[in-house]
């Protein structure tokens, strides 16, 4: 199963993408998450990575194409992985059809309105899972590994808005692109955590 989730910044891509992966016991690929983990090392990629990542651009499609390529051809990736965050262009959409089979694209839909709020609120874990203030009371580590809670670097107002004309401009024609082929779900993705899951179970099927 070969599966992309698509979806605004803050639409939820993260939080469903930890929950499929163990459900259906395939690796959640994060390209975001492999930037992170590089800037935090200070590797070359991390370096170029984090000039855009903190302007809210995309890092360059050469750069990014390749790190999905590689990851993809690794062993834990033969029977299906969940792809979020790539692609986010179209030229990133039509390489990936040049080395690897989509299946089902999961289009995670939120009203742009409510995104701002969802991504300034957003709290990180370093295992991968996502909070929101709104639901911690407080607490500040992880519900999963008890490691300490943090806010990503990009999750201020000013990058946000850069991030969300980037998804409009680039990102939301691939809605378009997986629709005419024929592989697009339409997800409501205003619902709570829980129902958002089992309407993404019961389209994949
Ligand atoms: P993305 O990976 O698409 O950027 P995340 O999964 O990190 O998004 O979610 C962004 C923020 O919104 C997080 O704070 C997360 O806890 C919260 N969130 C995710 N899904 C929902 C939901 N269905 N309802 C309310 N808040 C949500
Ligand atoms: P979001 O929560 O906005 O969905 P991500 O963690 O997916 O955030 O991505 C964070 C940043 O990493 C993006 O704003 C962008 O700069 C960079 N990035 C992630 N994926 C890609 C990609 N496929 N192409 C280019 N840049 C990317
Ligand atoms: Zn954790």
């Amino acid at each position: 199963m070969n599966v992309i989730l698509l979806g605004a910044p803050g639409a939820g891509k993260g939080t469903q993408a930890t929950r499929l992966a163990e459900k259906y016991s395939i690796p959640h690929i994060s390209t975001g998450d492999i930037f992170r983990e590089n800037i935090k090392k200070q590797t070359p990629i991390g370096v170029v990575a984090k000039s855009y990542i903190d302007k809210g651009q995309l890092v360059p499609d050469e750069v990014t194409v390749e790190i999905v390529k590689q990851r993809l051809s690794q062993d834990d990736c033969k029977n299906g992985y969940l792809l979020d965050g790539f692609p986010r262009n179209l030229f990133q959409a039509e390489e990936l059809d040049k080395f690897s089979t989509v299946e089902k694209v999961v289009n995670i839909d939120v009203d742009l309105t409510k995104l701002l709020k969802r991504i300034t609120g957003r709290r990180v874990c370093p295992c991968g899972e996502s909070y929101h203030v709104d639901f911690l009371n407080g607490k500040t580590t992880c519900a999963k590994c008890g490691a300490e809670l943090y806010q990503r670097a990009d999750d201020n107002e000013e990058t946000v808005a850069s991030r969300l004309s980037v998804y409009k401009n680039q990102t939301a024609p691939l809605i378009d692109y997986y629709e005419k082929a024929g592989k697009l779900l339409v997800i409501d993705g205003d619902k709570t955590i829980d129902e958002v899951f089992s309407e993404i179970v019961s389209k994949l099927g």
